[in-house]
């Protein structure tokens, strides 16, 4: 039992490593600023040109776009439960997030920089008690890391943008792919089609719904 349990692990890590590999062919700077000496630098002067943290979610495709900021910085924009959970990485309770049973059709948000992180068509009921998606809604929105935090092994999941702490992704989710991304409810915001992402505070409060012509209020 325990060899199947580590042998799903290796797989897992397996297939985690070659998205990685695959996607360091088109971003080599995002997880490759480590290897680089003036990586963060490099970051700094890329978040430069990104202090917005309202800019467009399809930013996230640009990879110049990096979102930056100072600890202080993200203490002032997040709530204290947003903080907690994307930038100490800290996990919710299971069954107190608000989107642990919703079934609102939109796109989830990166709460702290607006990138888009899952399609509500890719999130199914695990039973867990977190949101649970079987895919991102694009692979290179989201970085993987082996979490070697807790004794039982996992794999964190991380915004590709603004390396906000998600959740984590495991490996027994449904198909087609079979992975489970176990993501924190506070990491995201849920943007009905014709809304805006919100940022911070601004995501706490309840949404209102979104008119169904011309979106816009
Ligand atoms: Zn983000």
């Amino acid at each position: 039992m325990r060899y199947q349990a580590w042998l799903g692990w290796l797989v897992l890590v397996m297939i985690l490593c070659a998205a990685a590999c695959s996607r360091a062919a088109d971003r080599p700077r995002r997880h490759g600023e480590a290897d680089s000496p003036d990586g963060n630098e490099a970051r700094a002067k890329r978040g430069d040109d990104a202090k917005s943290p309202d800019a467009s979610p399809d930013a996230a495709d640009d990879d110049a776009r990096f979102v930056h900021k100072t600890d202080r910085e993200w203490r002032k924009i997040l709530s204290s439960r947003q903080y907690r959970v994307t930038r100490e990485k800290a996990t919710e309770e299971p069954g107190t997030g608000k989107y642990c049973h919703t079934k609102d059709p939109g796109v989830y948000h990166c709460v702290c920089c607006g990138a888009a992180l899952f399609d509500s068509k890719a999130k199914f009921e695990s039973g867990t008690g977190w949101p649970s998606f079987w895919k991102p809604a694009d692979k290179k929105h989201v970085n993987t890391a082996l979490d070697l935090s807790a004794p039982e092994l996992r794999v964190e999941v991380t915004c590709a943008r603004c390396d906000a702490h998600l959740g984590h992704v495991f490996d027994d989710g449904p198909p087609p792919t079979g992975l489970r991304f176990c993501i924190n409810s506070a990491a995201l915001d849920l943007v009905a089609e014709g809304q805006q992402p919100r940022i911070g505070r601004k995501a706490v409060a309840p949404r209102t719904k979104a008119k169904k012509q011309h979106g816009k209020k």
